[in-house]
């Protein structure tokens, strides 16, 4: 009989392990940046676009891990799609500063080492995400700022562009709107010399962040996120995406975290780490921890959205805007990509 109960309690593990092993793990997820994304101000051309773009980009970061590549490969290589791509706020395609320029920001770090590397307000650097990880890699540094970050970029064998290749006529036409809005708001403020002075960074015209979270065969986290920031920001204005901490964290302890969204309520928030410090110290699943902070954010009148993935291959992709460009892949090479609510 007792033989008969330990054959049956060895049959159930089995099956219960059988189970676990049959739900696959995520691999890789990845944003294109949250806002008033809504079917109706949304053509089929434009849905297909976006929907073709992240699909590309979930598909480069899985060959990448599956040749088994390092989450840092993986993570560099689908930012790359995507700052490639004019769709998105990062890389070609990036809004436009106040003064009609394209001012970049991005950030990469090792969930292993918990090494990281970021540039901001660079003007020439054809894919920030690289010039990142050269930061990480290649000096003893986190973080460069303006042209020093572009030397350094340069001397690291980092492509290089004419800043003119950033321009797309949609961002163009993006910043105009925010200036005529902007001015309006100064009238509707009795030209309020203040408001006049400082403007306004329209918060609505801010869609487009990319970022990516990637676990690697080994087991290792990274997370990777670049941006052009907010339209019409001004004064050398630096948001939350480079900011380790803020709009991009790992640590294989806890989760890799991209963020998107309003970048000030980001920074004071110091979103991404708040996220891994509820999952190290209190053990919270990823994605209660994430909804915590989230809220928190926007409590305080912040908008936005993340991703995160932990180390046992847990996703969330949480979110208070009307939509958020998503998508994940299983180590199976399942795609999935979501854009509304
Ligand atoms: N968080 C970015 C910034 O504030 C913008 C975005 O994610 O849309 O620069």
């Amino acid at each position: 009989m007792n033989q008969n109960l330990k054959l049956l309690t060895i049959l159930i593990l089995c099956l219960v392990a059988n189970v676990t092993f049959a739900q696959e793990k995520y691999v890789m997820v990845i944003h294109g940046g949250a806002g008033t994304i809504t079917r109706k101000n949304m053509t089929p051309q434009k849905e297909a676009a976006y929907i073709a773009a992240l699909t590309k980009a979930l598909q480069t970061g899985y060959d990448v891990l599956k040749s088994g590549k390092t989450s840092l490969d993986a993570v560099e290589a689908t930012i790359h799609i995507m700052e490639d791509s004019p769709l998105f706020n990062a890389g070609k395609g990036s809004v436009f500063t106040h003064d009609g320029r394209n001012e970049m920001d991005a950030a990469i770090m090792n969930g292993k080492t918990l090494m990281a590397g970021a540039v901001a307000g660079v003007t020439t650097i054809k894919n920030p995400i690289s010039a990142a990880r050269a930061v990480m890699e290649k000096s003893e540094h986190v973080m460069m700022v303006g042209p020093g970050a572009e030397l350094f970029a340069k001397q690291a064998g980092v492509e290089i562009v004419n800043p003119k290749y950033f321009y797309t006529k949609e961002r163009w036409d993006g910043l105009q709107q925010a200036i005529k809005e902007d001015s309006t708001k100064a009238v509707l403020d009795h030209g309020n010399k203040k408001s006049m002075k400082l403007g306004t960074i329209n918060h609505d015209y801010k869609f487009g962040t990319v970022g990516a979270v990637a676990l690697d065969q080994a087991g290792n986290l990274a997370a990777g996120t670049s941006t052009g920031g907010m339209t019409n920001k001004k004064y050398g204005r630096v948001g939350d995406s480079p900011i380790i901490g803020a709009g991009t964290y790992a640590n294989n302890l806890t989760a890799g975290i991209s963020c998107t969204g309003w970048g000030e309520f980001y920074i004071r928030n110091v979103v991404a780490h708040d996220i891994s410090a509820l999952m190290e110290y209190k053990n919270l699943p990823v994605a209660e921890a994430a909804k915590i902070v989230l809220d928190k954010v926007g409590k305080m009148g912040g908008d936005g959205g993340l991703i995160a993935l932990d180390a046992k291959g847990n996703v969330t992709m949480p979110f208070n805007t009307e939509g958020m460009y998503r998508g994940t892949v299983t180590e199976g090479g399942k795609i999935e990509v979501l854009i509304y609510k």
